[in-house]
């Protein structure tokens, strides 16, 4: 017999073991986890301006992305990597 890892369910499972109403939803998680936003710097002297990837800008108001400890973007969520170069 086989149930469902995630709710207990012994209905249809997919390949990871989880059901129909289950599996979408573990799914989804797994991508928003997985999802990243890459933050470019605006300028290439002035510190602190950046665009996101998900077509926002944020402004710190003082040094950077890890000196301020952000880790996920406060407008799509995804785990923010700090493109080093200006682009052009
Ligand atoms: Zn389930
Ligand atoms: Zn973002």
């Amino acid at each position: 017999m086989t149930e469902c890892k995630c709710c207990g369910n012994e209905e249809c499972l997919n390949q990871d073991g989880l059901c129909d109403s289950c599996g979408p939803y573990v799914d989804k998680l797994k991508h928003e986890l997985a999802r990243v936003c890459k933050w470019t710097p605006m300028f290439e002297d002035s510190y602190g301006d950046y665009d996101t990837s998900c077509s926002s800008a944020f402004t710190f108001m003082d040094a950077g992305v890890k000196e301020n400890g952000f880790k996920f973007c406060p407008y799509c969520g995804g785990v923010i990597e700090e493109i080093k170069e200006a682009e052009e």
